[in-house]
C-alpha cells in the first residue's frame, strides 16, 4: 500500500513493521542479559527529545523489572557537530550510583553524545553502563565508542520519523525516514 509521505520526506528507510521487529528483537535480548534483576537496581535512561518513542516501545517490550528515566542535551545548534561539545539541559532524577544503568539513544552519529554520556554516567559509580541505540550512521564517526545493543546501521542521510526530528518537526511519523537533502543541506 503506497503511503502519502509529506512533501520533504524523500523516501522511507525503515517501515514500522522493520521497526517492530528489531526493537523486539533488540527487547528479547536485553531481558535475557538482565534476567533476575530487581526493578530497583535497573535504569532506562532515556535521552531526550530523540528517544522517546524508542524509548516507549523498549521499555513496554522488556520482560525485566526496570525504572526509567530522562536527560536531555544540547543539539547541533551551537555547533557541537564541529567542536564535540555536547551540554545537559537536564539531568536524570534518579540516583545512578549502584544501578545497573542502560542508556537509550536514537542515532549514534559521530559519538560525541554518546561519549559524553559514558564519561557523565561512568564518574556516577553505576554497577554497570551500556547502551542501547536505534541507528548508528558508522560512516560519520569521528571517535569511537562502543554500543551494546544496536538497532540498525544507515548510511549517511538525514533521518526523521519515531521520535527524530528536523527543526522540531517529523517526530510523530510512525516510519523513519530520510529527508530531502535540500531541506537539510543549506
Ligand atoms: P553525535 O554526537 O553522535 O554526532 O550525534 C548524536 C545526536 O545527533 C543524536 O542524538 C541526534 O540528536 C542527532 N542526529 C544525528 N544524526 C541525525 C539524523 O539523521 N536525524 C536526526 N533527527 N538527528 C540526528
Ligand atoms: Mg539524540
Amino acid at each position: 500500500m503506497d503511503i502519502l509521505l509529506p512533501n520533504s520526506v524523500d523516501y522511507v528507510l525503515l517501515d514500522e513493521d522493520k521497526i517492530e521487529h528489531r526493537v523486539c528483537e533488540m527487547a528479547a535480548q536485553i531481558s535475557a542479559d538482565y534476567e533476575g534483576i530487581r526493578n530497583e537496581d535497573f535504569l532506562l535512561v532515556g535521552v531526550l527529545k530523540g528517544s522517546f518513542i524508542f524509548m516507549a516501545d523498549l521499555s513496554r517490550r522488556l520482560m525485566v523489572p526496570h525504572r526509567v528515566d530522562f536527560i536531555a542535551l544540547s543539539s547541533y545548534a551551537d555547533k557541537a557537530e564541529a567542536t564535540g561539545a555536547v551540554r545537559m539541559i537536564m539531568d536524570t532524577r534518579a540516583d545512578v550510583a549502584g544501578r545497573h544503568v542502560l542508556i537509550v539513544e536514537d542515532i549514534l552519529d559521530t559519538g560525541y553524545t554518546l561519549d559524553y554520556l559514558y564519561r557523565i554516567f561512568g564518574a556516577r559509580q553505576p554497577a554497570s553502563l551500556r547502551t542501547a541505540v536505534l541507528l548508528s550512521k558508522p560512516e560519520r564517526r569521528k571517535i569511537t565508542v562502543p554500543v551494546d545493543y544496536l538497532g540498525f546501521e544507515i548510511p549517511d542521510v538525514w533521518v526523521v520519523g519515531y521520535g527524530l526530528d528536523f527543526a522540531d518537526r517529523f517526530r510523530t511519523l510512525p516510519y523513519i525516514a530520510a529527508l530531502k537533502p535540500h531541506v537539510y543541506q543549506k
